[in-house]
């Protein structure tokens, strides 16, 4: 699956209260033949189902999950007896439970099932969609909600092949796992589809929808690729038929077995809780995760679709084809795919530098590790909202950023080879962390299963001490470890942990850079020898390692400039992220992280300034004094105003990906951060042109117009926003002004932009907006109040599931305030909600974080800005190149 927002939050998704305990065993599915009546008349449809299944041992009874389904019939048939069962549902644990008069032996049986089941608005198990008056039935199952669509074993150990066959209106089709295999009139005025059988595969993946669907087709490798979408957006499916044909051809070579399925459809839907879902042979995307408009496009939107269609794409190996045995170990899925992500892309796009995105998701994963409260990657989960919980910043992130480091440290063809190993060995089946480590320590003969586990089954991240000495013509390096943790109070107390950490050096002189050395630091300290000796050490060689570092600030200051040309971009993005952590435990200042983020913004590439800006919008917020804010928006102008000359407002048909989205970044800090009256002015101007004719605007830029024009907006112009989004033309187009409205500053358009949220106006799937109001400081306090008044009905809006308390807990954490700490903790003290504790404390622990800092920092920057801030306050003034 494709979560929204998971990099930056560690406990992010939660779900409901009720327990989902483990099936008693005793029975094994092998085989489901599914038949479902759609009735949208009513929102529900008629299932037809059958199980053949394997009994292990003697009994009476057949125990299978089942939830909000209601049963009309039963029968089991065992050694060729037919017993009509008694059900009794236990709604507590999820299950229902099957009972005969005369005991089923041990053998092949089966259970023959008609019932009825709902089409919800909880966007779980076969739900309902809507798009202009038109009704959809879009499936998601992952984690526990096949068992919402039909009674079924819904754990993923339960592996079996599903036929599914659907019965639908005139004028609908319907698009599953398999091919269509039939497509016969009737019954009555309806019209039957029959899909072939599935792979062996868990529940969690089945897939169905019905509805209207249009299709643009193109084929790669023989595979038949389907994107779907409502009426009216067919001319949307270009771009990601592309990609994934790109895609799909990478994972085909790169994997020892070959994509096992004819075809490979995606469809994009009008409401959707995650980004995507990875249904074997059949993902299901919310519209702005597919669908692309390739005149109006960002360079950053079109990469985060090309993103999820290559995570989804990567889940047919890891997950449909492997699947973790339990969910303790979902970043065998999660981990994998998101490590797996941008090596199609980087062959397909290199001009998308994915190298430089895998650092800075390294550095938001390391962050979110950061904290006290964090878990380890595998971590024990049993009911619903525990399983759920897993989906998170660790599983996606901080798994492939372990991923990666080790992929460096064995080399990609070694770790290729132990990859092909493991899913051999796993096939159609499922595996376990252990699996993974043993097959890639027995493929490559390094120590993987002692350095894995390490990061795997121990929480937080380890901080890398570093000395290095000049002895008899070579450098030794005496290394040393500890757990990182992100405020100097929590950073100083004892902790035993130990890692088994792949680190990478490399010495630098004031021209060149040595080969890089990797060492595996065992032990607390530890010494070893780089070769030859150097003006400097650079203890993150590559910038893929998984740990904060110490480095000899006085002698890499020593090289001045000469740090831009020795250490590679991604190892800048690793040394200015790393210089923020720094500053964070209190070793270094504010200042000085200024200072080398200043000297490093010319870095090639955009993911540095983009984590540079993310972090002066953060000092903006929580550090800067009133007083002392036109020093600080001096510095800014002064440090990115060149910059934004050089690029100029409007784009140029020789523009590179990079120097659009740089341009896109520095419009936006100049105008929100900095308040450059000239780039307010532009925002302004723009805006206008934009929605008179969006393709006037540079459309990588226009995200970051549409923001500065809003935050700098008025009512009238907020009218404007709501009229233009009743007319847009592509999800982007929508999502910018969309979000825009939560730019706006005036308390009356906060409160006005917050009531909307319960109006049908916003679907449930785009409450994240909350976030964005509670993160921008003129709304933080009216959001604060309208989402704590307002909890039950958001929480009911949102499914009463994944949505809900995480968006309200990672709004939370950009609070930054003693007091409303205590707000959040009295909230849920009157408000408890089981399963979220771990998260709540999280938040807690971040606020409380943010509100150090800020009082350790705060006089620091000051005394900063008085001598770094006052230079040519007017720099960035007036002189902007204009656009034509
Ligand atoms: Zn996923």
């Amino acid at each position: 699956m494709k979560r929204i927002l998971l990099v930056f939050a560690a406990g992010l998704l939660v779900c409901c209260t009720a327990v989902a305990q483990r099936l008693p065993g005793g029975a094994n599915p092998d085989h489901y033949a599914l038949t479902v009546n759609m009735n949208f008349s009513n929102n529900t449809y008629d299932g037809d189902e059958t199980i053949d299944l394997t009994l292990t041992k003697p009994s009476n009874t057949i125990t299978l999950n089942a939830l909000e389904i209601d049963f009309h019939e039963v029968t089991i048939t065992a050694a060729g007896q037919t017993q009509t069962a008694k059900v009794s549902s236990d709604t507590k644990n999820e299950m229902a439970t099957f009972n005969v008069d005369n005991p089923l032996p041990a053998g092949a049986a089966t259970v023959h099932i008609k019932f009825t089941g709902h089409l919800n608005d909880k966007l779980r198990g076969f739900y309902l969609s809507t798009y202009k008056g038109r009704k959809y039935e879009v499936s998601q199952m992952e984690s526990t909600d096949a068992r919402v669509a039909f009674p079924c074993f819904d754990e993923p150990a339960y592996k079996a092949t599903f036929t599914i066959t659907a019965i639908v209106d005139k004028g609908d089709i319907a698009i599953s796992n398999g091919e269509i295999v039939s497509d016969t009139p009737g019954p009555g005025d309806k019209h039957t589809i029959k899909f072939s059988p599935s792979p062996k595969m868990s529940s969690y993946l089945v897939a169905l929808t019905v509805g209207d669907w249009k299709c643009a087709s193109d084929e790669v490798d023989g595979i038949k690729l389907r994107v779907c979408t409502v009426p009216g957006k067919e001319n949307l499916t270009r771009f990601p038929l592309d990609a994934t044909k790109a895609i799909l051809h990478y994972y085909n070579n790169y994997f020892a077995i070959k994509y096992p399925l004819p075809k490979l459809d995606q469809v994009a839907v009008p409401d959707f809780q995650a980004g995507a879902m990875e249904n074997w042979g059949c993902i299901i995307h919310r519209e702005a995760a597919l669908l692309v408009d390739d005149k109006t496009s960002s360079e950053g939107y079109k990469q985060n679709v090309a993103d999820t269609i290559a995570h989804e794409v990567a889940h047919q190996w890891f997950g449909d084809l492997v699947t973790m045995k339990w969910w303790d170990d979902i970043w065998l899925n999660e981990g994998f795919a998101t490590w797996m992500t941008p090596h199609p892309l980087a062959q397909w796009k290199p001009e998308w530098l994915e190298g430089q995105n895998v650092v800075d998701t390294t550095m938001g994963a390391l962050s979110v590790d950061s904290v006290e409260n964090t878990r380890p990657i595998q971590q024990e989960a049993e009911t619903r909202g525990e399983i759920e919980n897993l989906f998170d910043g660790i599983a996606y992130g901080k798994t492939a950023a372990v991923l990666h480091m080790l992929e460096s440290y064995l080399g990609p063809e070694t770790f290729r080879a132990g990859v092909n190993l493991y899913l051999k060995e796993h096939a159609y089946g499922n595996a376990t962390a252990s699996d993974f480590w043993d097959a890639m320590t027995r493929s490559s003969k390094q120590p993987v299963d002692k350095i894995m586990p390490t990061f795997v089954i121990q929480p937080g991240a380890p901080f890398v001490g570093v000395e290095a000495k000049c002895e008899g013509g070579n450098t030794t390096l005496s290394l040393s470890q500890k757990r990182f943790l992100e405020t100097p109070a929590t950073f100083n107390q004892p902790n035993d942990q130990i890692w088994q950490i792949p680190v990478c050096a490399k010495g630098v002189t004031d021209t060149s850079a040595g080969k890089q050395e990797c060492f595996l630091l065992t032990q607390r300290q530890q010494q070893f020898t780089l070769k030859g000796c150097s003006k400097f050490v650079f203890p993150n060689a590559g910038g893929l390692g998984y740990y904060r570092f110490d480095y000899d600030a006085a002698a890499m200051h020593q090289l001045g400039n000469a740090v831009e040309h020795v250490l590679t971009p991604e190892e800048r993005i690793a040394l200015v992220g790393n210089e923020w952590a720094l500053m964070r435990i209190g070793r270094h200042n504010v200042g000085d992280y200024l200072a080398l983020g200043g000297q490093m913004k010319n870095t090639p590439g955009s993911a540095l300034l983009e984590s540079f800006s993310r972090h002066l919008n953060f000092i903006n917020d929580y550090l800067v004094t009133d007083a002392d804010r036109p020093q600080f928006q001096a510095w800014l102008r002064n440090t990115f105003s060149p910059m934004m000359q050089q690029l100029g407002y409007a784009s140029r048909p020789s523009d590179t990906p990079e120097q659009k989205e740089k341009r896109a970044v520095l419009f936006r800090t100049l105008g929100n951060v900095a308040e450059d009256p000239a780039v307010i002015q532009q925002a302004r101007t723009l805006v206008q042109q934009y929605m008179k004719d969006p393709a006037s605007v540079d459309p990588t830029l226009a995200g970051a117009v549409v923001a500065v024009a809003a935050r700098h907006g008025d009512a009238e112009l907020y009218a404007q926003y709501k009229a233009h989004l009743q007319k847009v033309k592509s999800p982007q187009d929508y999502y910018r002004f969309f979000y825009g409205l939560a730019e706006f500053p005036q308390q009356a358009l906060v409160k006005e932009t917050l009531a909307s949220t319960l109006t049908p106006e916003v679907r449930g799937q785009d409450l994240y907006i909350l976030i964005n109001l509670l993160a921008n400081p003129p709304s933080q306090n009216a959001s604060w109040d309208f989402i704590r008044q307002n909890f039950d009905a958001l929480m009911k809006k949102t499914g009463g599931g994944l949505g809900g308390v995480g968006i309200f807990l990672y709004g939370a954490q950009t609070f930054c305030s003693t007091e409303k700490a205590d707000e959040l903790k009295q909230f849920f003290d009157q408000h408890p909600f089981p399963g979220t504790e771990r998260n709540q404390k999280e938040a807690q622990e971040s606020i409380r974080s943010c509100v150090e800092l800020s009082s350790q920092q705060q006089s620091k920057l000051a005394a900063w800005l008085q001598q770094n801030g006052t230079m040519s306050a007017s720099a960035g003034g007036g002189s902007v190149v204009a656009v034509n």
